[in-house]
Order: C-alpha cells, then structure tokens, then sequence
C-alpha cells in the first residue's frame, strides 16, 4: 500500500490521551468519494462515530454508509454496491499493550492521530457480497462472442445456449 498520500480518514485524538477515562468526542463524516487504500473506493461515505477514551485506549464505534466500487461478476463491469459499515474496534494505547499475536489496532500517542483507513478497508471487504450484481436482473456477456447483453443484443444465434441452462449454469457458479 502506497504511503505516500495522507489518509483523509486520520482523525487528530490526541486530546484524548489527557482526557479522563469516558470522554468522547462524535465525530460526522461525509464525503462524496473516498479512496480508502489501492483496491478500495467508496462513494459516498458518509455516517458517523464516537470515539471514547478507555483505560486500554481509544475505543471506536460507529455506522458508515457507503457503496463499495467493484466489478458485477456476470457483466464485468464496475459496480457500486451499497454497504454498511460498523465499527467497533479498539485502538489500543499505549500501542506495546495491544494483546500480542493478534490483528489489533494501535493509537499513535506521538502523533495523536488515529487512521480510520485500514479498519475501513477491512470492514469494507468484509461487508462485499462474494458475488456483486450491477443489478439483481444482469444479463450478463454472451457465452458465443462475449458482448455485454445488458447493453445490447449481439444476434447469437439463440438456441446455441439453451436460456434454461444458461439459468441453470449462473446458478452453479452462485
Ligand atoms: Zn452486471
Ligand atoms: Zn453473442
């Protein structure tokens, strides 16, 4: 991942650290398109969070709305598919408490920030269905020339592909 780029999700919390244990702090995000990391994009995302001082942390919770940019997995072509993202995750500080050996999320105390981006990504994927639809009637390519048949008939000859087993055949792969 590239790091050249800022993350727009880093939220400066460095406050927090001084705060006495419960505080928190709502936090509203909205932004019209996010690329989040290489292989993510969300359009929009948009929702809000909490984040609350604890003794091991900064904890996060909140709901996140979006659509997840990925490809239809008859037609091929990009698809927005909406999603909703929870967070719940805990960050912990100082970062050499965080439980060893686990997929944990550390807070920064030196440069106070904490970066939503890796737990949005992940959660992200996470929430993408294994096979995304441009829509729940995609007619998918033509198996004979390969044309997008939402767009346009390619004058295949119809019998060549029975639309019964055609049916049958999207079914197996699901
Ligand atoms: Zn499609
Ligand atoms: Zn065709």
């Amino acid at each position: 991942m590239s790091n050249t780029n800022f993350s727009r999700l880093r939220f400066n919390f460095g406050f927090l650290l001084e705060a006495p244990l419960g505080t928190s702090r709502l936090n509203e995000i909205s932004y019209p398109t996010i690329q989040v990391s290489e292989d993510v994009t969300l359009t929009p995302l948009q929702g809000q969070f909490t984040a609350t001082r604890t003794s091991e942390g900064v904890y996060v919770d909140g709901r996140f709305q979006t659509s997840i940019h990925t490809e239809c997995v008859r037609c091929l072509e990009d698809t927005l598919v909406p999603i909703i993202i929870q967070l719940d995750e805990l960050f912990y500080y100082p970062p050499e408490e965080a439980p060893k050996g686990e997929d944990t999320y550390t807070f920064d105390g030196e440069t106070g920030f904490i970066d939503l981006a890796p737990l949005v990504r992940e959660l992200s994927l996470l929430e993408t269905p294994m096979q995304p639809l441009c829509k729940s009637d995609c007619l998918g390519l033509c198996m004979v020339c390969g044309q997008n048949l939402n767009e346009a008939d390619c004058g295949c000859k119809a019998d060549e592909i029975d639309p019964r087993f055609a049916k049958l055949r999207s079914l197996l792969e699901e």
